[in-house]
């Protein structure tokens, strides 16, 4: 059951729409932002709003940081690299400062939302002016206002995590593809993660509010949305996301995605869903993170890696030529090799279309960081090689299988590697490469699969939509 949200008044949204306001009528004030984002689709989105506020205060968005009178760093904490390149960055544009003093420095997001992290960077890098956590995204304008007019560092890190901001302006990345957020924060706890710690707790977003946004969108030409939270199998009462997700594909927007679901609420209701909507798409990001069941239940997930392989069998029957992605991490503490093995065996009896694997990073506040029998580096990286490998001859094989098929796919751009081919993800999420040009970006286009490569199919277009 999720916390009741409350959702920021009107008085405080008319706040920031005057503070929007009486930015843009200052002469003195930054022409032009950049936003600099770290980590998942999640601060993708966020940063898509901040850019939506910026506009809407008279900025325009910069070629690149250095041309920017505002430089935003939107960070993530859930691994260490993650903040070490978003703090490298940082103190990158330190120099750029120096040459350019009314340069405005400022960080936001997860990183800043960990009370020890927020103090350490603060302290550290007293030339950063304005410093923001997730729940005070929405006040980005009357903080930013606050800081051209005062000329003084402005810090708001409110740990008010029952918060929801509807309305705010987006400035999209694509016209073709949008992110819709449906629910925010995870009171799962997995013992690695720090994302309830940052993120706050679960609480979902009215049903009306996403079908109105999606209906705005679909009026638009949006070709595919993609509907995001860290669980989104518990929105709402915890049962409701098979009813969204009915209602969603009743729009028509001609491609629907969500991520992430977690395997210990993934519902029969779901599945079926699933295999009767006529706009989602044949893809599913099932995070397992371990083979093992010892190391599952350390972990705190919920689930065996029984259920997890008997849910998916579900989901293979009621949804065929379903592509199922997932995340891994290796060396959580105490993990030996026979059960890291688990992991590899998993991989290669579920056959995943690809999976991102992480070495496991300790992360301060965690439970996890607090046990005493820690991985060592060099172990980790050994057992990520193995795992790797044992994912990209599942991938190679499920790449091989669509040999011959028609996948419909939407065209991101052109091929980095050759300007006469465009690439675009099909409907069971791989990308997919063929002769185009630049016409057929945001389109979809049926593609007959003529060969496959570990990360790719190649093919030949047969029509456009
Ligand atoms: N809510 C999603 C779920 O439960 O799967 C995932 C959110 S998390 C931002 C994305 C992935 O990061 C996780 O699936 C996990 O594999 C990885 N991750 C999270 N904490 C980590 C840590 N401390 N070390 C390494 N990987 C981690
Ligand atoms: Fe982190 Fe677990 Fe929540 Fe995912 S479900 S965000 S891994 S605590």
């Amino acid at each position: 059951m999720h916390k009741e949200p409350i959702i920021v008044s009107q008085q405080e949204m008319n706040e920031q729409t005057e503070a929007m306001a009486a930015f843009r009528a200052m002469e003195n004030r930054p022409k032009s932002y950049y936003v600099v984002t770290y980590g998942c689709q999640m601060n993708a989105h966020d940063s898509e709003k901040l850019a939506g506020m910026f506009e809407q205060m008279g900025m325009r968005a910069a070629q690149d940081r250095k041309q920017a009178d505002l430089v935003l760093f939107n960070t993530c904490c859930v691994r260490e690299n993650a903040e070490r390149r978003a703090l490298g960055n940082v103190i990158w544009l330190k120099q750029l400062k120096k040459e350019k003093p009314e340069l405005l420095i400022a960080v936001a997001g997860c990183m800043i939302q960990q009370p020890y992290m927020a103090d350490k960077i603060l302290k550290q890098h007293p030339f950063i002016d304005l410093a923001f956590g997730t729940h005070n995204l929405y006040q980005a304008p009357s903080l930013l206002l606050k800081l051209v007019q005062s000329r003084q560092r402005v810090i708001a890190i409110s740990h008010d995590d029952d918060l929801i901001a509807e309305g705010l302006p987006v400035k999209r990345l694509t016209d073709y593809k949008a992110y819709i957020t449906i629910m925010y924060g995870c009171n799962n706890f997995c013992t690695y993660c720090i994302v309830p710690y940052v993120r706050g707790r679960e609480r979902s977003r009215r049903m009306e509010d996403i079908l109105r946004e999606a209906e705005a969108l679909q009026k638009s030409g949006i070709q595919e949305i993609m509907l995001l939270g860290q669980n989104v199998n518990s929105y709402g009462n915890g049962d409701d996301f098979p009813k969204l997700l009915k209602a969603l594909d009743g729009i028509g927007i001609p491609r629907i995605r969500f991520m992430t679901s977690h395997p210990k609420d993934l519902s029969d209701a779901l599945i079926d869903v699933m295999a009767n909507g006529r706009h989602i798409c044949n893809h599913l990001h099932l995070p397992v993170q371990s083979g093992s069941n010892e190391v599952l239940k350390a972990m705190h997930r919920g689930y065996t890696r029984e259920r997890y392989i008997s849910r998916v069998a579900a989901l293979r029957q009621a949804v065929p030529n379903i592509g199922i992605t997932t995340d891994f991490i290796v060396g959580f503490p105490g993990e030996t090799d026979e059960q890291f093995m688990q992991s590899v065996s998993l991989a290669e009896e579920i056959g995943y279309d690809a999976a991102f694997t992480f070495i496991y990073s300790p992360r301060i506040g965690t439970a996890a960081a607090k046990l005493k029998d820690q991985v060592p580096p060099e172990v980790a990286t050994e057992r990520i090689q193995r795992l790797i490998h044992a994912v990209e001859a599942g991938t190679a094989n499920a790449h091989r299988l669509m040999v011959g098929q028609t996948e419909q796919v939407l065209v991101e751009g052109l091929s980095k590697r050759d300007a006469s081919m465009v690439s675009g993800k099909g409907r069971r999420n791989i990308t997919v490469t063929f002769a185009g040009d630049q016409q057929d970006v945001g389109k979809l286009i049926n593609v007959k699969i003529t060969s496959a490569a570990v990360n790719t199919l190649r093919g030949e277009k047969e029509s456009t939509r």
